[in-house]
């Protein structure tokens, strides 16, 4: 007979731990499936800016804090990946979550499974992912320490990225497909200030070749169509994100990119199935919006356990 839970929380990052501190602290019995690195994304700054109250306060030790404070109130947190979610043959039944390792039941659902970096799509980039090519300077900058590098995007995160490795790397060359960039005006100001760094604007990244490591990436300027080669030994990607819903779809509705619809409630159509979090089709992705989300959605699935069992939560 496989293990039941109250509540199955998919996603350990800050929205779905949000959930586990609410379902464990309503107390229910709860879980949270991690499949890859607790905290998600969030894990990738090494300084957290601008979420009220903690400045400064690196993205990894924030997500230790989210992980022990749902685990002190009896919340499982359980490293494996959810293949699939089957739903109740009539509703109040349970769900049957499908892990790599086991398999589970559950009364009520909530799908946080955050975002994932896009990959540029070009020749010989898969080959390099690991061997040069990057999605995280916090996570791989301290393996190019005294060379050169290139951040490829014009975001936030392209540009935290660049200033980051500036304080590591022999050369930055932050490489954008527009003339100017589209993240906040103080990063672009940061990211100028500094001396060790080169921009190539109008430009887009074709292609990377190196055997076994990345020795050199092809830029092809957008506007005169000619190509150039940069020699650097390390390339990070920041180019935009996709949402992680793959091995659920059909289970919550979605919209053409496959982010789960569902308002500020976080219900979708399905009793007992909620969303939370970046995954979760919205205008801003930010931790004070994924928190946000796993308080709401964490409530709503207490609410919704307290009612098959006729005893409402307040
Ligand atoms: C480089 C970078 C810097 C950032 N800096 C800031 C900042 O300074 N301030 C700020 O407010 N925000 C920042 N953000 C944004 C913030 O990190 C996100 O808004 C937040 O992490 C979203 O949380 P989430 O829980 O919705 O999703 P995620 O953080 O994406 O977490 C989702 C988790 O679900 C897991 N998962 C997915 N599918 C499965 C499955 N099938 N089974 C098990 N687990 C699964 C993933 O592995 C992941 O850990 C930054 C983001 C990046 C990339």
């Amino acid at each position: 007979m496989s293990e039941k839970f109250d509540v199955v929380i998919i996603g350990g990052g800050p929205a779905g731990l949000t959930a586990g501190i609410y379902a464990g602290r309503a107390g229910k019995k709860a879980a949270v499936f991690e499949r890859e690195t607790i905290g998600g994304q969030i894990t990738f700054t090494d300084s957290i800016d601008n979420y009220p109250g903690t400045p400064g306060i690196s993205g990894a030790e924030y997500a230790m804090k989210l992980k022990d404070q749902a685990e002190q109130f009896g919340t499982e947190v359980i490293m494996d990946e959810v293949l699939s979610v089957e739903k109740p043959a009539e509703e109040g039944g349970a769900f049957v979550i499908k892990a790599t390792e086991d398999t589970y039941q559950a009364s009520a659902v909530i799908l946080a499974t955050g975002l994932s970096s896009r990959h540029m799509g070009v020749p010989g980039e898969e080959k390099l992912i690991g061997k040069g090519i990057s999605f995280c300077a916090v996570c791989d900058g301290m393996f190019f320490r005294g060379k050169d590098v290139a951040v490829y995007g014009g975001g936030n995160t392209a540009l935290e990225d660049a200033i980051y490795l500036t304080q590591l790397a022999n050369s930055v060359t932050i490489i954008h497909r527009r003339d100017r960039f589209r993240g906040e005006d103080t990063l672009v100001r940061q990211l100028k200030a500094k001396e060790n760094v080169k921009f190539c604007m109008n430009s887009t990244v074709t292609g990377v070749s190196g055997d076994p490591l990345l020795q050199s990436v092809e830029i092809t300027d957008k506007v005169t169509g000619e190509k150039k080669e940069l020699k650097v030994n390390g390339l990070f990607v920041a180019i935009g994100k996709i949402p992680n819903g793959e091995a659920f779809r059909g289970l919550a509705e979605e919209d053409e990119k496959g982010y789960y619809l569902s308002g500020e409630d976080c219900l979708t159509g399905t009793p007992g199935l909620f969303v939370a979090g970046d995954g979760r089709d919205k205008a801003v992705n930010q931790l004070t919006t994924a928190v946000s989300d796993g308080a709401i959605a964490g409530t709503a699935a207490c609410n919704y356990v307290d009612r098959l069992s006729g005893n409402e939560y307040v």
